[in-house]
């Protein structure tokens, strides 16, 4: 059987960074289910489908059938991931705040969920993972062999957002409008009725508010050594 890790946690929380880096040491794979949801938001907004006034009562209805042509595949080019869309791939698209945004929203539909957690569940099956998102531990694999739900508060997540933006260039963002980003995704993502982002029974709860980066992934590995000894 496969060793399954299972990280979940709000935007920002530092999941990605210490998935990445946990995977890399295990040998493990790392799957970032984050970029598979960018991955149908991109091909949404691609069809034309309008997120004015969306919400869960409607969004079904708005997605009109696109997700029937739609294919995913994950690939793995010299340890990083793909994410390809109807043999595209489109891994260096869906960074953008719009994608974000698409993401967010088309995340609230069951049948959009249900056939891109098919895709981790066999992913999982098939290797061992390290699988970041916001129901992994909760819903997608509730077997995993360690869950940690990683946390910080809103203001904090924000600053290390703000900052990694302003690293790469991006610097006609500011800090308010990080930080309303994260508030507006966390209430999306938590207040959602299918598989919403939350902290399963038995995962361990990592904040990392007052942490430093390397503080963070030490407290995890002591989790995830506990766990798999
Ligand atoms: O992790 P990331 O911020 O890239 O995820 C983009 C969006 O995809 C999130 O805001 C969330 O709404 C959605 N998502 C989700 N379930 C996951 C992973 C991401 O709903 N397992």
């Amino acid at each position: 059987m496969s060793i399954q890790i299972a990280i979940d946690g709000p935007a920002g929380a530092g999941k990605s960074t210490i998935a990445k880096i946990l995977a890399k040491e295990k040998n493990f794979i790392y799957l970032d289910t984050g970029a598979m949801y960018r991955g149908f938001g991109l091909y949404a907004i691609r069809k034309g489908v309008s997120f004015e006034g969306w919400d869960e009562t409607n969004a079904d209805e708005r997605l009109g059938g696109i997700l029937d042509d739609f294919t995913m595949n994950i690939e793995y080019r010299d340890g990083s991931q793909h994410v390809v869309v109807n043999g595209e791939d489109v891994t260096d698209m869906i960074r953008t705040p719009e994608v974000s945004l698409a993401a967010s929203k088309v995340a609230v539909v069951p049948a959009v969920r249900l056939k891109l957690v098919e895709l981790q569940r066999k992913i999982a099956a098939d290797n061992n993972v390290v699988m970041d998102g916001r129901d992994i531990g909760s819903y997608v694999l509730p077997g995993a062999t360690v869950k940690i739900f990683l946390t910080a508060s809103a203001e904090a997540r924000a600053q290390r957002r703000y900052i990694e933006l302003q690293e790469k260039g991006q610097t006609d963002v500011t800090y308010e409008e990080v930080l309303e980003d994260m508030k507006f995704r966390d209430k999306n993502d938590s207040s959602r009725k299918f598989a919403p982002l939350t902290c399963a029974e038995d995962a361990i709860k990592v904040d990392t508010t007052e942490c430093t980066l390397e503080e963070s992934i030490n407290r995890i590995k002591e989790v995830v050594e506990s766990k798999l000894c």
